[in-house]
């Protein structure tokens, strides 16, 4: 059965799927396909005790091999994925200006997009259509990657690693079964999880070496791993949109002051000579704030990144618990010095993103890519909302 354990502020009782994901693995049947989030690779080790230089992603995959999951793959691969599909949908809505509401929100927390609906319904219609990393990449799971292992996309347990207790509801969601082969993420587990299942095993990442992640969608960018902090996806969206209106690359870290600890922040970026507006939020209070003063006409925006959690997903629900420390900070540097070393600082430069569009999507915002990766938010009520009339 199903064992509850209870959120550690005593607000949220939280689930746990670790259960289905050991069934998953029993089962001689199965094939496990696993993606690993950004933010994650800042965190599993601390309640571990590994110090931070052991507790790398790598490591991280080694465990999972050692656990049993069969594939294990990159959700900065699908950040990547985001980041072409929703830099795209942002260039068209600049082009025809007239006829667009500004901002354009992200939509890849799920958090504040339930904060939207539910606060702010009127103002549902300016998230993008993108769906979410993980989401995107269940998608791609079922069927493109079916299709790669020719298998049928039944056989396929699809498991996603967060740092976020909210995923595991948006995984849920009737919108989210778009390959036709149930649910697109099967099973979201939390770093918190995952940990718990390491120990379960009795595995000591300490003492194992680093090993790969599966290819081709084990392979993530620099500018998919800062999804992981505030400012990240609009930082990796900005270096994308640039290359994409002048067909050549801005310096990696030119965007780079959206970065940092601050709730709300604001620049304006040149591209090409059109100036664009962009804010980014974390916290649901700052999000109130901004929405406020846009409602107001205090601000103006064109494009506007926010994440529930304060500080990002770096600091989610699902992440490892310091008493009376935060770490969301000292996650986000780990995230930003992985993309500062990283051989790839582009989304649209990751080999296993060209290599999906050539082979299978085609390009951004054409049919294919619509039908798996984009979403319509306004599909699906608020749960309680049909109770409520
Ligand atoms: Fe989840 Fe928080 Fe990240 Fe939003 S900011 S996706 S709620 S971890």
């Amino acid at each position: 059965g199903q064992c509850i354990t209870h959120c550690p502020v005593g607000a949220l009782r939280e689930r746990d799927d670790t259960d289905k994901a050991f069934a998953a693995l029993a089962d001689p049947d199965t094939i496990t396909v696993v993606q690993i989030a950004p933010a994650v690779r800042a965190a599993w080790g601390e309640s571990l005790g590994l110090p931070r230089e052991q507790a790398t992603a790598k490591r991280l995959v080694a465990a999972l091999r050692k656990i049993g999951f069969r594939y294990i793959f990159d959700t900065t691969f699908s950040a990547d994925l985001t980041i072409m599909e929703e830099g795209s949908e942002f260039l068209a809505k600049l082009r025809n200006r007239e006829n667009e509401t500004f901002p354009m929100f992200t939509s890849c927390c799920p958090g504040w997009v339930r904060f939207l609906k539910s606060q702010y319904p009127d103002m549902v219609r300016q998230l993008s259509t993108a769906k979410s990393p993980q989401q995107m990449f269940g998608a791609i799971t079922k069927s493109y990657y079916a299709k790669l292992l020719d298998v049928e996309p039944e056989r396929i347990c699809s498991i996603s690693v967060m740092p976020c207790l909210a995923k595991k509801q948006e995984a849920a969601l009737p919108t989210m079964d778009t390959a036709g082969a149930g649910p697109d993420v099967d099973i979201v587990l939390t770093t918190r999880e995952i940990d718990r299942m390491i120990r379960a095993e009795d595995i000591h990442p300490g003492e194992l070496p680093e090993e790969e992640f599966d290819q081709p969608l084990g392979v993530g960018s620099g500018a998919g791993v800062i999804f992981g902090a505030t400012g990240g996806v609009m930082e990796a969206a900005l270096r994308s949109a640039y290359y994409l209106v002048t067909g050549k690359n801005p310096e990696p870290d030119a965007f780079g002051n959206v970065r940092g600890m601050d709730g709300w922040k604001e620049a304006a970026i040149d591209i090409a000579g059109t100036t664009v507006r962009v804010a980014v939020a974390s916290g649901l209070g700052n999000a109130r704030r901004l929405v406020e003063a846009l409602r107001k006409g205090d601000v103006q925006y064109d494009f506007v990144e926010i994440m529930a959690c304060p500080g990002g997903c770096s600091g989610g629900g699902g992440q490892p618990i310091a008493e009376g420390e935060e770490r969301a900070g000292v996650r986000a540097e780990t995230l930003y010095g992985l993309d500062n070393i990283s051989a790839l600082r582009f989304s649209h430069e990751n080999p296993s993103i060209v290599q999906v569009y050539r082979d299978y999507l085609d390009k951004p915002l054409s049919h294919r890519a619509h039908e798996l990766l984009h979403t319509a938010h306004d599909a699906w009520e608020m749960p309680g909302a049909a109770a409520k009339k």
